[in-house]
């Protein structure tokens, strides 16, 4: 093992850290180590993370870190969303790690923050222990960054919602068991006119298209999703009717931090993996290690790295106390979105033909970490989000 793997081990890297998210992080990576590592490349196979698993992080107490603790979960703070996240990334299979932050920091937080009281009771025990999977439906084949031009609709109809439309690249969309699922209910035109639904698994008019093969995530599954006069209870409506847009937008906020720190841990892991390889791989009488333009690419990864964990870690404790952190979350979706790309391309590069071959961590990290720069928010929309707030926006 490398010094700079050593190094990295040190749980509390950052002074805001406290000692229940040094606890969080060290639960969190011995059950990477226990429950995921040896099993992950089956489930790369499989297609998806077996429910079991998400069950047993449920017992532990991992769905739940942000959630009241009526519904067993455990009160925590931004910060320990980003200390999960980036340990999810360190995990090495972004598919996993997807098909759980999904789950607990870009779908429940709709339920969290817009459910009833009846609501909460019926859907949050059960997706705090994993018994329920949740998926956030906001995409459509013709609406992705501009979710605005949505056009899937609801309408109300002899007292039940009817959903008609469809929805793309849903994560947790095949194996998911609850939808928080946006569609238009304004007149023609009224674009924001968006409201959110709560869309059990099973129900009549809800159909799974297709389960979509990817580049990489390949453990987590990703669905079609197709409403046919799918009728839901009147009830199912999440929050107010037509305040839809800022649900997601407010949600858009937690996910696009949970991304770049995602990001972040798997750029972090992709360097230690690297530094392995290179201090025991040899070439020209040598390791790669002595070779000065190795090992500074290496040395730029980990100060650009360390730069911009340091931004999502100051902006997690700034959100955690109810600051304003608009432009700083966009600015940490653009960079680490770009920066895990940059990085893992490096990290490849200096694997050599390894690096290209299926089953290495590097490879499917490299897979993995393309979608960062899209999904969430595009690197190019993020910088729009940012140059907006730069002009006085
Ligand atoms: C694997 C995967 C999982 C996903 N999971 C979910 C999910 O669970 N739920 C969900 O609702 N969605 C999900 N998405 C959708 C994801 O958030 C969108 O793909 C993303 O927002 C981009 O939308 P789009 O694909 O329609 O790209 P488009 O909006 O068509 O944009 C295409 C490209 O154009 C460029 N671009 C767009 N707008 C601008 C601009 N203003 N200025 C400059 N350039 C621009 C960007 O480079 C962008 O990548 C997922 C996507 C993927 C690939």
């Amino acid at each position: 093992m490398g010094a700079g793997v050593r190094e990295n081990q040190g749980l509390a890297d950052s002074p805001i850290f406290g000692s229940e998210h040094e606890m969080l992080r060290a639960t969190v990576r011995r059950f990477v180590e226990q429950r995921v590592l040896p099993n992950a490349d089956a489930w790369e196979e499989a297609g998806f993370v077996p429910r079991e698993i998400l069950r047993e992080m449920g017992k532990l107490g991992l769905l739940g870190i942000r959630f009241g603790r009526n519904w067993g979960g455990s009160e925590l703070d931004t910060l320990a969303t980003v200390v999960l996240a980036e340990e999810m990334g360190r995990s090495t299979y972004g598919g996993f790690a997807i098909t759980v932050l999904v789950h607990t920091d870009m779908a429940a937080p709709h339920l969290q923050h817009a459910g009833s009281p009846a609501q909460l009771e019926r859907y949050m025990p059960d997706i705090v222990a994993g018994r329920k999977i949740a998926a956030v439906a906001m995409t459509e084949a013709d609406a992705g960054s501009d979710l605005a031009s949505m056009r899937t609709t609801a309408r109300l109809e002899g007292g039940q919602w009817v959903l008609e439309g469809s929805k793309l690249f849903i994560t947790n969309g095949v194996h998911g068991d609850v939808y928080f699922v946006a569609a238009k209910t304004g007149a023609p035109g009224r674009n924001r006119d968006i409201s959110m639904f709560i869309v059990d698994r099973g129900t009549p008019g809800l159909r799974v298209a297709r389960p979509m093969k990817k580049h990489g995530w390949l453990s987590s599954d990703t669905a079609e999703l197709v409403f046919d006069n799918c009728r839901i209870p009147r009830d199912s409506l999440l929050g107010e009717e037509n305040r839809g847009f800022h649900a997601l937008v407010r949600n858009l906020q937690n996910e696009r931090i949970v991304l770049g720190a995602q990001a972040m841990g798997e750029a972090q892991r992709a360097i230690e993996l690297t530094l392995d390889w290179v201090r025991q791989r040899r070439a020209f009488g040598a390791t790669l290690w002595d070779l000065q333009a190795i090992r500074q690419a290496l040395a730029r990864r980990a100060a650009q790295v360390a730069a911009c964990r340091a931004l999502i870690h100051q902006t997690a404790w700034r959100d955690a106390r109810g600051q304003r952190v608009d432009k700083e979350v966009s600015m940490i979706k653009a960079l680490a979105g770009t920066l895990v790309n940059e990085t893992i391309y490096d990290c490849l590069q200096f694997h050599g033909g390894m690096g290209l071959i299926r089953e290495t961590a590097i490879e499917r990290m490299a897979r993995d970490a393309r979608v960062q720069a899209i999904g969430g928010g595009a690197t190019e929309v993020m910088l729009e989000e940012v140059a907006k707030r730069m002009d006085g926006g």
